[in-house]
């Protein structure tokens, strides 16, 4: 899952952006308002993550220039405690929901799964195809209740299918959702994933369309 950090504060856009990647989301950091909205017109998220009080184009600025846009990503508004009427606004504007800085990284998770399962149209932190289960809040996978062994990239991997079970993933959508700005992607590393990634959910679980890509289907049965 892919993350926009747009943040000015190289403190908290530094500690963030680690922790995130540490959550295995994939995290693009944009320090102003412009970079934001030029990135947010070439690059879709999963959710934006957006200081109000930035250089350039302020976080309001942004959530209206990607409203009118139609880029309907969730946002989350990261906000300083006496920017209670900006709070206001940034809400009417159309962002999703708020934290408010000093926050607790706990928190700012929590909040983002919601968004992002709401935009997705799920319940729970759940999501199931076939005997396998994925909890996207304690990052667990098991497979007829087995838990299973993931590397961070095969988990996020398997996210990525399991949100959009049936469909066909290219490869460049899929190094897109693992990969962000300045990391080397080799020019296998989706098929080396994929292979792990077999060995541990089952040759069949995900199958491959040739030329178009990859997905996860809900029956391991042979074509
Ligand atoms: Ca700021």
């Amino acid at each position: 899952m892919r993350v926009l950090l747009v943040e000015d504060d190289l403190m908290i856009g530094e500690s963030l952006s680690e922790a995130l990647q540490d959550e295995a989301y994939t995290v693009d950091w944009v320090k102003d308002g412009r970079d934001a909205i030029l990135t947010l017109k070439v690059q879709p998220y999963d959710i934006i993550l957006l200081d109000l009080g930035l250089p350039n184009i302020d976080g309001m600025g942004v959530l209206t220039a990607m409203r009118d846009a139609k880029i309907t990503t969730p946002v989350l508004i990261l906000t300083a405690r006496d920017e209670l009427n900006d709070r206001i606004k940034g809400l009417d504007a159309g962002a999703d929901d708020y934290v408010v800085k000093p926050f607790e990284l706990g928190e700012v998770f929590a909040r983002m799964r919601v968004l992002i399962r709401r935009a997705q149209g799920k319940a729970g932190n759940q999501i199931q195809v076939g005997e396998l289960i994925l909890d996207t809040a304690n990052k667990r996978v098991t497979k007829d209740n087995i838990p299973l062994e993931l590397t961070a990239k095969e988990y996020m991997l398997l996210t990525t299918f399991m949100l959009s079970p049936e469909k066909v993933m290219s490869k460049t959508e899929l190094e897109d959702s693992l990969y962000g700005w300045g990391g080397e992607v080799e020019s296998n590393a989706i098929e080396f994933l994929i292979h792990s990634l077999r060995k541990k959910v089952g040759q069949q679980r995900i199958k491959n369309v040739r030329g178009l890509g990859w997905y996860i289907s809900s029956s391991e049965t042979e074509q």
